[in-house]
Protein backbone atom coordinates (compact mmCIF):
# COMPACT_ATOMS: atom_id res chain seq x y z
CA UNK A 1 0.00 0.00 0.00
CA UNK A 2 1.17 3.60 -0.29
CA UNK A 3 -0.62 5.54 1.65
CA UNK A 4 0.80 7.97 3.56
CA UNK A 5 0.40 8.61 7.43
CA UNK A 6 -0.93 11.98 8.57
CA UNK A 7 1.01 13.31 11.21
CA UNK A 8 1.90 13.12 15.35
CA UNK A 9 1.70 15.48 17.95
CA UNK A 10 3.70 15.87 21.13
CA UNK A 11 3.27 17.75 24.19
CA UNK A 12 5.02 17.44 27.54
CA UNK A 13 4.71 19.78 30.93
CA UNK A 14 6.08 19.40 34.49
CA UNK A 15 6.29 21.85 37.24
CA UNK A 16 10.19 22.36 37.58
CA UNK A 17 12.38 22.15 34.48
CA UNK A 18 13.72 19.33 32.54
CA UNK A 19 14.74 17.77 29.91
CA UNK A 20 11.35 18.04 28.09
CA UNK A 21 13.23 18.10 24.70
CA UNK A 22 14.71 14.39 25.53
CA UNK A 23 11.11 13.26 26.29
CA UNK A 24 9.66 14.72 23.15
CA UNK A 25 12.29 13.02 20.92
CA UNK A 26 11.12 9.89 22.47
CA UNK A 27 7.43 10.96 22.29
CA UNK A 28 8.16 11.16 18.51
CA UNK A 29 10.67 8.36 17.79
CA UNK A 30 7.36 6.23 19.09
CA UNK A 31 5.21 8.44 16.30
CA UNK A 32 7.34 8.07 13.65
CA UNK A 33 4.98 6.34 11.74
CA UNK A 34 2.25 9.12 11.69
CA UNK A 35 4.79 11.21 9.78
CA UNK A 36 7.97 10.69 8.00
CA UNK A 37 8.56 14.02 5.97
CA UNK A 38 9.71 16.64 9.07
CA UNK A 39 9.92 16.54 12.20
CA UNK A 40 10.36 19.58 14.92
CA UNK A 41 10.48 20.43 18.97
CA UNK A 42 9.95 23.70 20.77
CA UNK A 43 10.73 23.73 24.25
CA UNK A 44 9.56 26.47 26.83
CA UNK A 45 12.71 27.46 29.20
CA UNK A 46 10.39 29.91 31.78
CA UNK A 47 8.55 32.01 28.90
CA UNK A 48 11.82 31.51 26.27
CA UNK A 49 11.21 29.05 23.04
CA UNK A 50 14.05 27.55 21.51
CA UNK A 51 12.79 25.11 18.92
CA UNK A 52 14.69 22.29 16.48
CA UNK A 53 13.18 21.25 13.32
CA UNK A 54 13.74 19.91 9.73
CA UNK A 55 12.66 17.46 6.84
CA UNK A 56 13.59 14.08 7.62
CA UNK A 57 13.02 11.53 10.08
CA UNK A 58 13.60 11.93 13.96
CA UNK A 59 16.38 10.13 13.88
CA UNK A 60 18.39 12.06 10.78
CA UNK A 61 16.94 15.41 12.60
CA UNK A 62 17.48 15.12 16.14
CA UNK A 63 21.23 14.15 16.89
CA UNK A 64 23.06 13.95 20.46
CA UNK A 65 24.53 17.28 19.96
CA UNK A 66 21.04 18.83 18.24
CA UNK A 67 18.98 17.32 21.24
CA UNK A 68 21.54 19.27 23.32
CA UNK A 69 21.33 22.28 22.14
CA UNK A 70 17.93 22.89 22.93
CA UNK A 71 17.80 23.70 26.82
CA UNK A 72 16.29 22.33 30.30
CA UNK A 73 12.22 23.80 30.22
CA UNK A 74 9.29 22.73 31.64
CA UNK A 75 7.07 21.84 28.83
CA UNK A 76 7.53 21.02 25.29
CA UNK A 77 5.94 20.05 22.17
CA UNK A 78 6.75 18.15 18.86
CA UNK A 79 5.57 16.66 15.87
CA UNK A 80 6.15 14.80 13.10
CA UNK A 81 4.77 15.32 9.88
CA UNK A 82 3.66 13.87 6.38
CA UNK A 83 2.04 17.09 4.62
CA UNK A 84 -1.36 16.57 3.74
CA UNK A 85 -1.52 20.73 3.29
CA UNK A 86 1.09 22.03 1.57
CA UNK A 87 4.46 21.00 0.38
CA UNK A 88 7.30 19.26 1.81
CA UNK A 89 9.70 22.66 2.59
CA UNK A 90 11.39 23.15 5.20
CA UNK A 91 9.04 26.19 5.94
CA UNK A 92 5.91 23.95 6.73
CA UNK A 93 8.01 21.97 9.54
CA UNK A 94 6.18 21.79 12.68
CA UNK A 95 5.54 22.94 15.35
CA UNK A 96 4.64 26.47 14.31
CA UNK A 97 5.86 29.57 16.66
CA UNK A 98 3.84 32.86 16.86
CA UNK A 99 4.57 35.71 18.23
CA UNK A 100 1.56 37.64 19.08
CA UNK A 101 0.63 40.83 20.97
CA UNK A 102 -0.26 38.93 24.02
CA UNK A 103 2.83 36.59 24.24
CA UNK A 104 4.15 33.23 22.15
CA UNK A 105 2.73 30.40 21.35
CA UNK A 106 3.96 26.92 19.62
CA UNK A 107 1.25 24.86 17.80
CA UNK A 108 1.32 21.00 16.49
CA UNK A 109 -1.39 19.96 14.32
CA UNK A 110 -2.42 16.45 13.35
CA UNK A 111 -5.65 16.51 10.61
CA UNK A 112 -6.99 19.14 7.69
CA UNK A 113 -9.09 21.53 8.07
CA UNK A 114 -12.16 21.05 5.72
CA UNK A 115 -12.83 24.89 5.39
CA UNK A 116 -9.23 25.97 5.25
CA UNK A 117 -9.15 27.58 1.48
CA UNK A 118 -12.44 29.99 2.84
CA UNK A 119 -10.87 30.30 5.61
CA UNK A 120 -7.63 31.46 4.31
CA UNK A 121 -8.97 33.89 1.69
CA UNK A 122 -11.06 35.58 4.39
CA UNK A 123 -7.87 36.25 6.72
CA UNK A 124 -5.60 37.72 4.02
CA UNK A 125 -8.83 40.04 2.98
CA UNK A 126 -8.18 41.19 5.89
CA UNK A 127 -4.88 41.96 5.73
CA UNK A 128 -2.80 38.65 7.42
CA UNK A 129 0.53 37.56 5.92
CA UNK A 130 1.26 33.53 5.84
CA UNK A 131 4.59 32.11 5.50
CA UNK A 132 3.45 29.08 5.28
CA UNK A 133 1.62 27.25 2.65
CA UNK A 134 0.42 24.59 5.65
CA UNK A 135 -3.49 24.60 7.06
CA UNK A 136 -2.17 24.70 10.29
CA UNK A 137 -1.22 28.33 10.39
CA UNK A 138 -4.43 28.95 9.50
CA UNK A 139 -5.39 27.82 13.05
CA UNK A 140 -2.55 29.76 14.79
CA UNK A 141 -3.86 33.10 12.96
CA UNK A 142 -7.41 32.67 14.22
CA UNK A 143 -6.28 31.62 17.98
CA UNK A 144 -3.67 34.60 18.25
CA UNK A 145 -6.54 36.93 16.51
CA UNK A 146 -8.82 35.61 19.20
CA UNK A 147 -6.65 35.81 21.83
CA UNK A 148 -6.98 39.62 21.54
CA UNK A 149 -10.24 39.66 22.41
CA UNK A 150 -9.67 36.44 25.19
CA UNK A 151 -9.42 36.44 28.47
CA UNK A 152 -7.02 33.45 28.43
CA UNK A 153 -5.30 31.06 25.58
CA UNK A 154 -7.86 29.06 26.14
CA UNK A 155 -10.83 31.01 26.20
CA UNK A 156 -8.84 32.12 22.80
CA UNK A 157 -8.67 28.01 21.23
CA UNK A 158 -12.29 27.80 22.61
CA UNK A 159 -13.27 30.94 20.39
CA UNK A 160 -11.47 29.51 17.29
CA UNK A 161 -13.14 26.30 17.52
CA UNK A 162 -16.26 28.07 15.98
CA UNK A 163 -14.25 28.99 13.12
CA UNK A 164 -12.70 25.92 12.13
CA UNK A 165 -14.50 22.63 10.76
CA UNK A 166 -13.11 19.64 9.48
CA UNK A 167 -9.87 17.65 11.40
CA UNK A 168 -7.59 18.89 14.24
CA UNK A 169 -5.78 17.61 16.89
CA UNK A 170 -3.84 19.85 18.78
CA UNK A 171 -0.73 20.16 21.15
CA UNK A 172 -0.39 24.04 21.70
CA UNK A 173 1.83 25.59 24.01
CA UNK A 174 2.10 29.51 25.94
CA UNK A 175 4.53 30.89 27.89
CA UNK A 176 2.66 29.36 30.76
CA UNK A 177 0.57 26.51 29.81
CA UNK A 178 0.03 23.52 26.82
CA UNK A 179 -3.43 23.46 25.71
CA UNK A 180 -4.42 19.73 23.98
CA UNK A 181 -7.58 19.89 21.86
CA UNK A 182 -9.34 17.63 19.57
CA UNK A 183 -11.79 18.49 17.56
CA UNK A 184 -15.28 18.20 17.69
CA UNK A 185 -16.02 15.00 15.24
CA UNK A 186 -12.28 13.93 17.15
CA UNK A 187 -11.71 12.59 13.66
CA UNK A 188 -8.04 12.26 14.64
CA UNK A 189 -6.95 10.26 18.29
CA UNK A 190 -5.29 12.25 20.82
CA UNK A 191 -4.92 11.25 24.40
CA UNK A 192 -2.86 12.24 27.76
CA UNK A 193 -0.88 10.55 30.58
CA UNK A 194 1.41 11.24 33.55
CA UNK A 195 4.33 10.13 34.63
CA UNK A 196 5.77 9.20 37.52
CA UNK A 197 8.14 12.14 38.69
CA UNK A 198 4.94 13.82 37.74
CA UNK A 199 4.85 15.22 33.80
CA UNK A 200 1.94 15.35 32.52
CA UNK A 201 2.19 14.37 28.57
CA UNK A 202 -0.36 14.09 25.48
CA UNK A 203 0.70 12.63 22.76
CA UNK A 204 -1.38 11.27 19.25
CA UNK A 205 -1.37 7.73 20.23
CA UNK A 206 -0.74 6.04 23.78
CA UNK A 207 2.06 4.30 22.46
CA UNK A 208 4.11 7.21 22.55
CA UNK A 209 3.14 7.69 26.21
CA UNK A 210 4.56 4.33 27.08
CA UNK A 211 7.55 5.40 25.28
CA UNK A 212 8.22 7.88 27.80
CA UNK A 213 7.08 5.89 30.64
CA UNK A 214 3.94 8.01 31.19
CA UNK A 215 0.68 6.13 32.28
CA UNK A 216 -2.09 6.21 30.03
CA UNK A 217 -4.75 8.47 31.67
CA UNK A 218 -7.63 8.61 29.09
CA UNK A 219 -8.36 9.51 25.13
CA UNK A 220 -9.58 13.48 25.21
CA UNK A 221 -13.33 13.56 23.89
CA UNK A 222 -14.18 14.70 20.28
CA UNK A 223 -14.30 18.92 21.67
CA UNK A 224 -12.47 18.64 24.73
CA UNK A 225 -10.13 21.15 25.59
CA UNK A 226 -7.42 20.10 28.20
CA UNK A 227 -5.21 22.43 29.82
CA UNK A 228 -2.14 22.08 31.79
CA UNK A 229 -0.51 24.78 33.92
CA UNK A 230 2.41 22.17 35.03
CA UNK A 231 0.07 20.97 38.17
CA UNK A 232 -3.24 21.41 37.21
CA UNK A 233 -5.50 19.83 34.74
CA UNK A 234 -8.47 21.62 33.77
CA UNK A 235 -10.86 20.04 31.14
CA UNK A 236 -13.19 22.52 29.00
CA UNK A 237 -15.97 20.68 27.35
CA UNK A 238 -17.97 23.58 26.03
CA UNK A 239 -17.77 21.96 22.81
CA UNK A 240 -18.23 18.14 23.45
CA UNK A 241 -21.37 16.63 22.40
CA UNK A 242 -21.54 19.16 20.09
CA UNK A 243 -21.58 17.16 16.71
CA UNK A 244 -21.36 13.72 15.97
CA UNK A 245 -18.10 11.57 17.07
CA UNK A 246 -16.47 10.38 13.76
CA UNK A 247 -13.03 8.55 14.62
CA UNK A 248 -11.67 7.87 11.22
CA UNK A 249 -11.69 4.00 10.88
CA UNK A 250 -8.71 3.87 8.85
CA UNK A 251 -6.29 4.42 12.47
CA UNK A 252 -7.18 0.98 12.99
CA UNK A 253 -6.71 -0.44 9.67
CA UNK A 254 -3.49 1.12 8.90
CA UNK A 255 -2.45 4.49 10.64
CA UNK A 256 -1.84 3.84 13.61
CA UNK A 257 0.44 1.44 15.72
CA UNK A 258 -1.10 -2.05 16.81
CA UNK A 259 0.14 -1.13 20.44
CA UNK A 260 -1.97 1.68 20.67
CA UNK A 261 -5.40 1.97 22.26
CA UNK A 262 -7.66 4.21 20.73
CA UNK A 263 -10.81 5.64 22.24
CA UNK A 264 -11.01 1.99 24.17
CA UNK A 265 -10.35 -0.23 21.39
CA UNK A 266 -7.12 -2.09 20.61
CA UNK A 267 -5.66 -1.38 17.19
CA UNK A 268 -4.05 -4.74 17.56
CA UNK A 269 -7.68 -6.59 18.37
CA UNK A 270 -9.07 -4.37 15.70
CA UNK A 271 -6.84 -5.65 12.91
CA UNK A 272 -7.34 -9.12 14.26
CA UNK A 273 -10.70 -9.36 14.07
CA UNK A 274 -10.45 -7.46 10.17
CA UNK A 275 -8.67 -10.58 9.17
CA UNK A 276 -11.67 -13.00 10.68
CA UNK A 277 -14.07 -10.82 9.14
CA UNK A 278 -12.34 -11.21 6.09
CA UNK A 279 -11.69 -14.94 6.40
CA UNK A 280 -15.33 -15.66 6.61
CA UNK A 281 -16.27 -13.18 3.97
CA UNK A 282 -13.35 -14.12 1.59
CA UNK A 283 -12.34 -17.29 1.97
CA UNK A 284 -9.63 -19.18 0.26
CA UNK A 285 -8.41 -22.67 -0.49
CA UNK A 286 -4.20 -22.36 0.49
CA UNK A 287 -1.45 -23.69 2.36
CA UNK A 288 -0.31 -20.16 4.09
CA UNK A 289 -1.19 -17.22 5.25
CA UNK A 290 1.27 -14.13 4.89
CA UNK A 291 0.87 -10.66 5.69
CA UNK A 292 2.65 -7.78 4.45
CA UNK A 293 4.65 -5.77 6.99
CA UNK A 294 3.77 -3.88 9.25
CA UNK A 295 0.18 -2.77 8.79
CA UNK A 296 -0.95 -6.37 7.36
CA UNK A 297 0.77 -8.59 9.62
CA UNK A 298 -1.70 -8.57 12.47
CA UNK A 299 -4.89 -8.74 9.77
CA UNK A 300 -3.23 -12.34 8.43
CA UNK A 301 -3.00 -13.56 11.86
CA UNK A 302 -6.50 -12.49 12.85
CA UNK A 303 -7.27 -14.26 8.92
CA UNK A 304 -5.02 -17.64 9.74
CA UNK A 305 -6.57 -17.78 13.11
CA UNK A 306 -10.27 -17.83 11.53
CA UNK A 307 -9.66 -19.95 8.51
CA UNK A 308 -7.24 -22.79 10.33
CA UNK A 309 -4.83 -21.90 7.18
CA UNK A 310 -1.31 -21.85 8.73
CA UNK A 311 -0.11 -17.98 9.33
CA UNK A 312 3.67 -17.74 8.37
CA UNK A 313 5.85 -14.87 7.68
CA UNK A 314 6.53 -14.43 3.76
CA UNK A 315 7.60 -11.26 3.85
CA UNK A 316 10.57 -8.94 5.19
CA UNK A 317 10.40 -5.82 5.32
CA UNK A 318 14.14 -3.81 5.72
CA UNK A 319 13.45 -1.41 8.42
CA UNK A 320 16.21 1.08 7.90
CA UNK A 321 15.39 2.98 4.74
CA UNK A 322 15.38 6.81 5.87
CA UNK A 323 14.56 9.92 3.83
CA UNK A 324 18.21 9.82 2.73
CA UNK A 325 17.41 6.73 0.56
CA UNK A 326 18.04 7.49 -2.89
CA UNK A 327 18.12 5.30 -5.91
CA UNK A 328 21.28 6.34 -7.95
CA UNK A 329 21.87 5.79 -11.80
CA UNK A 330 20.93 2.85 -13.21
CA UNK A 331 19.61 1.27 -10.03
CA UNK A 332 16.92 4.10 -9.92
CA UNK A 333 15.04 1.50 -13.08
CA UNK A 334 14.73 -1.03 -10.11
CA UNK A 335 11.55 -1.88 -8.52
CA UNK A 336 11.83 -0.27 -4.91
CA UNK A 337 9.26 -2.53 -3.43
CA UNK A 338 12.49 -4.95 -3.36
CA UNK A 339 14.47 -2.63 -1.41
CA UNK A 340 12.07 -2.26 0.99
CA UNK A 341 10.45 -6.26 1.11
CA UNK A 342 12.04 -9.44 0.23
CA UNK A 343 10.25 -12.49 -0.12
CA UNK A 344 11.28 -15.49 2.06
CA UNK A 345 11.64 -18.43 -0.63
CA UNK A 346 11.12 -21.10 2.30
CA UNK A 347 7.64 -20.22 3.01
CA UNK A 348 6.55 -20.10 -0.03
CA UNK A 349 7.88 -22.14 -2.66
CA UNK A 350 5.74 -24.65 -4.02
CA UNK A 351 2.80 -23.13 -1.74
CA UNK A 352 -1.27 -21.55 -2.15
CA UNK A 353 -0.76 -18.37 -0.43
CA UNK A 354 -3.08 -15.75 0.98
CA UNK A 355 -1.57 -12.59 1.24
CA UNK A 356 -3.10 -9.99 3.45
CA UNK A 357 -2.78 -6.07 2.97
CA UNK A 358 -4.29 -3.22 4.63
CA UNK A 359 -5.45 -1.66 1.79
CA UNK A 360 -4.95 -0.97 -2.36
CA UNK A 361 -4.79 2.56 -3.96
CA UNK A 362 -3.35 2.14 -7.17
CA UNK A 363 -2.39 -1.15 -7.08
CA UNK A 364 0.55 -0.43 -8.32
CA UNK A 365 2.44 -1.56 -5.53
CA UNK A 366 0.30 -4.75 -4.59
CA UNK A 367 0.82 -5.83 -8.28
CA UNK A 368 4.69 -5.36 -7.22
CA UNK A 369 4.78 -7.56 -3.86
CA UNK A 370 2.45 -10.55 -5.99
CA UNK A 371 5.43 -10.75 -8.62
CA UNK A 372 7.78 -10.74 -5.51
CA UNK A 373 6.09 -13.93 -4.42
CA UNK A 374 5.31 -15.64 -7.49
CA UNK A 375 9.38 -15.17 -8.49
CA UNK A 376 10.03 -16.85 -4.84
CA UNK A 377 7.84 -19.63 -6.27
CA UNK A 378 4.65 -18.92 -4.96
CA UNK A 379 1.92 -21.34 -6.53
CA UNK A 380 -0.99 -19.49 -5.98
CA UNK A 381 -1.93 -16.02 -4.59
CA UNK A 382 -5.49 -14.70 -3.22
CA UNK A 383 -4.76 -11.61 -2.27
CA UNK A 384 -7.27 -10.34 0.62
CA UNK A 385 -7.58 -6.54 1.69
CA UNK A 386 -8.62 -6.01 5.17
CA UNK A 387 -10.52 -2.59 4.60
CA UNK A 388 -13.54 -2.18 2.07
CA UNK A 389 -12.11 -0.83 -1.85
CA UNK A 390 -11.02 3.11 -1.58
CA UNK A 391 -14.32 4.92 -3.99
CA UNK A 392 -13.66 8.32 -2.41
CA UNK A 393 -10.93 10.57 -1.43
CA UNK A 394 -10.10 11.77 2.27
CA UNK A 395 -10.13 15.52 2.72
CA UNK A 396 -9.39 14.76 7.14
CA UNK A 397 -5.60 14.94 6.87
CA UNK A 398 -4.62 11.93 4.93
CA UNK A 399 -3.63 11.71 0.82
CA UNK A 400 -5.84 9.14 -0.22
CA UNK A 401 -6.35 10.53 -3.71
CA UNK A 402 -8.70 11.63 -6.24
CA UNK A 403 -11.24 9.03 -7.81
CA UNK A 404 -9.03 8.83 -10.84
CA UNK A 405 -6.10 7.26 -8.84
CA UNK A 406 -8.07 4.80 -7.11
CA UNK A 407 -8.23 1.45 -9.09
CA UNK A 408 -11.26 0.43 -7.14
CA UNK A 409 -12.96 3.54 -9.06
CA UNK A 410 -12.54 2.06 -12.44
CA UNK A 411 -11.76 -1.04 -11.92
CA UNK A 412 -14.07 -4.22 -10.97
CA UNK A 413 -12.83 -6.71 -8.46
CA UNK A 414 -12.20 -9.37 -11.08
CA UNK A 415 -10.62 -6.64 -12.86
CA UNK A 416 -8.23 -5.54 -10.05
CA UNK A 417 -6.94 -8.83 -9.03
CA UNK A 418 -6.06 -9.37 -12.90
CA UNK A 419 -3.87 -6.08 -12.82
CA UNK A 420 -1.87 -6.80 -9.94
CA UNK A 421 -1.23 -10.62 -11.17
CA UNK A 422 -3.62 -12.30 -8.00
CA UNK A 423 -5.21 -15.71 -8.53
CA UNK A 424 -7.95 -13.82 -6.93
CA UNK A 425 -9.07 -10.90 -4.50
CA UNK A 426 -11.28 -10.11 -2.08
CA UNK A 427 -11.82 -6.63 0.16
CA UNK A 428 -12.76 -6.55 3.51
CA UNK A 429 -16.86 -5.95 3.41
CA UNK A 430 -18.24 -2.56 4.26
CA UNK A 431 -20.58 -3.72 6.30
CA UNK A 432 -17.87 -5.70 8.72
CA UNK A 433 -16.30 -1.47 9.68
CA UNK A 434 -18.53 -1.44 12.15
CA UNK A 435 -17.53 -5.14 13.67
CA UNK A 436 -13.81 -3.96 13.84
CA UNK A 437 -14.65 -1.82 17.09
CA UNK A 438 -17.24 -3.38 18.46
CA UNK A 439 -15.64 -2.84 21.55
CA UNK A 440 -16.60 0.72 21.75
CA UNK A 441 -20.27 0.44 21.51
CA UNK A 442 -20.48 2.23 24.67
CA UNK A 443 -18.61 5.48 24.30
CA UNK A 444 -19.90 5.70 20.68
CA UNK A 445 -23.42 6.00 22.58
CA UNK A 446 -22.13 7.93 24.65
CA UNK A 447 -20.41 11.05 22.36
CA UNK A 448 -23.48 12.53 21.27
CA UNK A 449 -25.31 8.62 20.41
CA UNK A 450 -28.28 7.22 21.28
CA UNK A 451 -30.99 5.73 18.40
CA UNK A 452 -30.54 9.11 16.33
CA UNK A 453 -26.94 9.02 16.23
CA UNK A 454 -26.81 5.31 15.10
CA UNK A 455 -29.48 6.41 12.24
CA UNK A 456 -27.23 8.87 11.39
CA UNK A 457 -24.01 7.64 11.50
CA UNK A 458 -25.42 4.59 9.06
CA UNK A 459 -23.77 4.72 5.91
CA UNK A 460 -25.37 4.76 2.36
CA UNK A 461 -25.32 0.70 1.59
CA UNK A 462 -26.99 0.68 5.33
CA UNK A 463 -24.31 -0.31 7.65
CA UNK A 464 -23.93 0.78 11.12
CA UNK A 465 -20.89 3.09 11.12
CA UNK A 466 -22.14 4.84 13.84
CA UNK A 467 -19.33 6.99 15.43
CA UNK A 468 -16.59 6.74 12.78
CA UNK A 469 -16.06 7.97 9.85
CA UNK A 470 -16.15 5.41 6.70
CA UNK A 471 -16.40 8.08 4.20
CA UNK A 472 -13.38 6.76 2.22
CA UNK A 473 -15.27 3.48 1.72
CA UNK A 474 -18.75 4.87 1.55
CA UNK A 475 -18.96 8.72 0.38
CA UNK A 476 -20.59 9.71 4.15
CA UNK A 477 -18.78 12.51 4.66
CA UNK A 478 -19.30 14.41 8.10
CA UNK A 479 -18.69 17.81 6.77
CA UNK A 480 -19.26 19.70 3.72
CA UNK A 481 -16.52 18.41 1.29
CA UNK A 482 -14.08 21.01 0.38
CA UNK A 483 -13.67 22.84 -3.24
CA UNK A 484 -10.49 23.04 -3.65
CA UNK A 485 -8.39 19.76 -1.97
CA UNK A 486 -5.52 19.40 -4.44
CA UNK A 487 -2.19 19.28 -1.44
CA UNK A 488 -0.56 22.31 -2.90
CA UNK A 489 -3.83 24.66 -3.41
CA UNK A 490 -1.88 27.29 -1.31
CA UNK A 491 1.18 27.20 -3.89
CA UNK A 492 0.12 28.44 -6.88
CA UNK A 493 2.24 29.79 -10.02
CA UNK A 494 2.10 33.58 -10.74
CA UNK A 495 0.34 31.77 -13.67
CA UNK A 496 -2.68 30.90 -12.01
CA UNK A 497 -3.04 33.89 -9.71
CA UNK A 498 -5.66 36.97 -9.95
CA UNK A 499 -3.35 39.56 -9.45
FE1 LIG B 1 -10.32 8.20 7.76
FE2 LIG B 1 -11.27 7.62 5.34
FE3 LIG B 1 -12.60 9.31 6.98
FE4 LIG B 1 -10.28 10.03 5.88
S1 LIG B 1 -12.22 9.62 4.80
S2 LIG B 1 -10.91 10.37 8.00
S3 LIG B 1 -9.13 8.09 5.89
S4 LIG B 1 -12.18 7.09 7.28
Amino acid sequence: MSIHEECGVFGIINKNPFDAAGAAYYGLYALQHRGQESCGIVVNDDGVFSSYKDLGLVSEVFSADTLARLPEGNMAVGHVRYGTTGGNSRNNCQPIEVNHQKGKMALAHNGNISNAARLRNELELAGAIFHTTSDTEIIAYIVTRQRLRAASIEDAVSLAMDYLEGAYSLVLMSAQKLICVRDPHGFRPLCYGKTADGCYAAASESCALKAIGAEFIRDLEPGEILVFDGERVISRKEHCGKKEKKLCIFEYIYFARPDSVIDGTSVHKARLRAGEILAGACPAQADIVVGVPDSGLDAALGFGRASGIPYGIGLIKNRYIGRTFISPGQSARLDQVRIKLSAVEESIRGKRVVLVDDSIVRGTTSGRIVRLLREAGAREIHMRISSPPFLHPCYYGTDIDSPEHLIACSHSVEETAQIIGADSLGYLPVSGLGELIRETEASVSGAGGGKESADRGRGVDGHDCAGYCCACFDGNYPTAVPSDTRKDRFERKLSEKKL
